[in-house]
């Protein structure tokens, strides 16, 4: 846990689309604006032939005219396998290439300078929050170290591993890694906590980008208990762009027998309109897109209606109530128990979707009063709170005990999956469960870990394996393995075995890192950021320089041009050493696209300064 004297500890919300830092500070939860002065950032990392960017510009980058960046959404193949349906599914739309290295992971490959690079989406995750973290140091005007963040509740044990990796990467203090729904829980709870009173079952809705998650919870005064979590890793407002872009895509062929779909660029101009008009139909009847010299010269005009929109995405909207059935279900609770429906998640501005969730619940009104972008960043600072040790008085005695997404086990014999921790069990928890040899004179145990929901182990997703040798020959039965699963309050998974019969207890700790990094490569990684930091500061220097040469040439060519009284001060030999000099200078920068060391244009300031100053001072 993090001591008092570290610093602020802040709540960081690492959505697949948007991102949002928050603090306690001042008595309340501020939720902290980045430098465009906006309350959350786009989950973007951008790379050019030049530079990189992150956020905001990564996603100005995107319709940029001639460059092609790469915007990674990396959160969509953290912790994944490159094989994984999802990831082989996503591959297909995105603008940049993924690969995968020789034990199966999926890497995003960029050109960077020139130069071809694998990068892992831990190390692009982390780019993000190092961004975040920045945000938040800025407006301290401190090192900001501690930090809670937050997952969806559906990532599972790898997923959640990565997360991890990526904030050792961005240099920030383990404090804990929680559910966004109980997050944002935690901030609908604390807001309400005054004006309700005894235990309140609270279903969070959270239909993001990307992602969406439902979560049964109690509130009972400050004690916060997950009952039951469910979701779609793979359904958000991504998806229903997708169709609008699909949409457009068909009626573009119609109209003017072309296809778009082969042009990276064209594609991405025609998703940002799409998100845009999607955006516009929460509040509108009807909307247009308009994209000028979209494809061979043609400007693409058209329009679209809620309607229309419904009708492209209703099979995704109807999907959305699937896991709310399953976690009542799961809970083991009636709908009309549930006492408030809690919109979180940008695209649960969807009329469509709020009246279907409506309908579910029996025209109960939904509660909209908590910011569906920024709850869950608001939680993660109450919780980052709380670890830091700082006492206050609203938020002191607030509990939060969360579950396991997914039930986890080993595999036994015939290939049938041995439950261990059943699916939505409070954490943190150890169990301990014996198991015997299957065979006679079995001296090693092989131990493989699972986890999910179905009988057989190939079905389920294998999060490692391991052995215990130097078990004693016996009869089929008569050795016994005692095999124990812990996990702690970020729903990390540590497993062991120990041999029953000798007594010899040994702590064996899962070697197959499925898919995962190693120490090695962690720290190659945190060298690489480091770097990249020294190169973005470096594009920085060079950046200021230049923009302060301009400034100053162009200030003094207004005046020039512009100040009447300015020129009639001077005699004419003055004027035009005054001119000349200018006039070489922006020459010069327009003749200068590409970016120059710093003291190139320093250089050429102290010679503008150096006929410019003497003149002035004798005015
Ligand atoms: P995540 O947590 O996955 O990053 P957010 O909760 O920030 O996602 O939601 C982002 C999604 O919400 C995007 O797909 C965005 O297009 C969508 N969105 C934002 N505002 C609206 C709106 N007014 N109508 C429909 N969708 C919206
Ligand atoms: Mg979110």
């Amino acid at each position: 846990m993090a001591a008092k004297e570290e610093g602020p500890a802040i709540g960081i919300d690492l959505g697949t689309t948007y991102s949002c830092v928050a603090v306690w500070k001042n008595d309340r939860v501020e939720i902290i604006t980045n430098d465009q002065g906006n309350r959350t950032t786009p989950s973007c990392v951008a790379f050019t032939d030049k530079e990189r960017f992150i956020g905001e510009p990564a996603k100005n980058q995107v319709d940029r005219i001639p460059v092609t960046p790469f915007t990674v959404n990396a959160k969509r193949l953290i912790g994944r396998r490159f094989e994984d349906e999802s990831v082989q599914r996503d591959m297909q739309l995105w603008p940049f290439k993924v690969v995968a290295t020789d034990d199966g992971k999926p890497m995003i490959l960029i050109n960077n300078k020139g130069e071809e690079k694998q990068l892992a989406p831990e190390f692009v995750s982390s780019m993000l929050l190092s961004k975040m973290r920045q945000v938040a140091e800025d407006y301290h005007g401190t090192t900001v170290k501690n930090a809670v963040i937050t997952v969806p509740a559906y990532f599972n044990d790898s997923q959640r591993q990565a997360t991890k990796v990526a904030r050792e990467i961005a240099g920030l203090n383990v404090m804990k890694i929680i559910n966004e729904p109980t997050a944002a829980a935690i901030a609908y709870g604390l807001d309400k906590k005054d004006s309700s009173y005894g235990e309140r079952n609270i279903l969070i809705f959270d239909l993001g980008g990307g992602t969406f998650d439902v979560s049964l919870l109690t509130i009972d005064n400050d004690i916060f208990k997950v009952k039951a979590t469910a979701g779609d890793t793979h359904l958000g407002g991504g998806d229903f762009d997708n169709n609008v872009v699909n949409h457009f895509v068909k009626e573009f062929k119609r109209k003017y027998k072309q296809d778009i779909s082969g042009n990276p660029r064209a594609f991405q101009r025609l998703r940002t309109a799409c998100e845009r008009a999607k955006r516009t139909l929460s509040f509108t009847t009807e909307t247009i897109i308009q994209i000028d010299c979209f494809f061979n010269g043609i400007d693409f005009y058209s329009n679209i209606s809620p309607a229309k929109f419904e009708e492209l995405n209703m099979d995704l909207f109807r999907k959305c109530l699937q896991p709310v059935e399953k976690c009542l279900n799961d809970a083991e609770m009636n709908k009309m128990s549930v006492h408030d429906v809690v919109l979180v998640g940008g695209s649960t501005r969807i009329p469509k979707v709020q009246q279907l969730l409506q309908d579910f619940f029996n025209g109960k009104t939904l509660c909209k009063d908590i910011n569906a972008d920024e709850a869950v960043a608001y939680g993660a600072a109450i919780q980052a709170l709380l670890l830091s040790g700082q006492c206050n008085e609203k938020v002191k005695d607030l509990t939060l005990l969360d579950v396991i997404p997914l039930s986890l086990g080993i595999e036994v014999e015939g290939g049938y999956m041995s439950v261990m921790i059943p699916r939505n069990t409070a954490i943190p928890t150890k169990i301990e469960k014996i198991y015997f040899n299957s065979c006679d004179n079995q001296t090693t145990m092989e131990i493989d870990v699972y986890e999910g929901e179905r009988p057989r182990t190939r079905d389920n997703n294998l999060l490692g394996s391991f052995n215990l040798y130097g078990i004693p020959p016996a009869l089929k039965g008569d050795s016994k393995v005692n095999v124990c699963f812990d996990i702690d309050a970020n729903g990390i998974l540590n497993v062991s075995a120990e041999d029953k019969i000798t007594g010899q207890i040994e702590n064996i700790t899962i070697t197959n890192e499925n898919g995962r990094l190693s120490k090695a490569e962690i720290v190659r990684m945190i060298n690489e950021a480091e770097k990249y930091k020294a190169e973005d500061e470096e594009y920085k220097k060079k950046a200021d320089a230049r923009r302060a040469l301009e400034n100053f040439a162009y200030k003094i060519r207004n005046r020039v041009k512009y100040e009447k009284n300015f020129s009639s001060q001077f005699d004419s030999t003055d004027m035009k050493k005054i001119k000349k000099a200018v006039g070489l200078a922006i020459n010069w920068l327009d003749d200068t696209e590409e970016l120059l060391e710093a003291y190139i244009y320093q250089h050429k300031m102290e010679e503008l300064e150096r006929i410019y100053n003497p003149i002035i001072r004798n005015m």
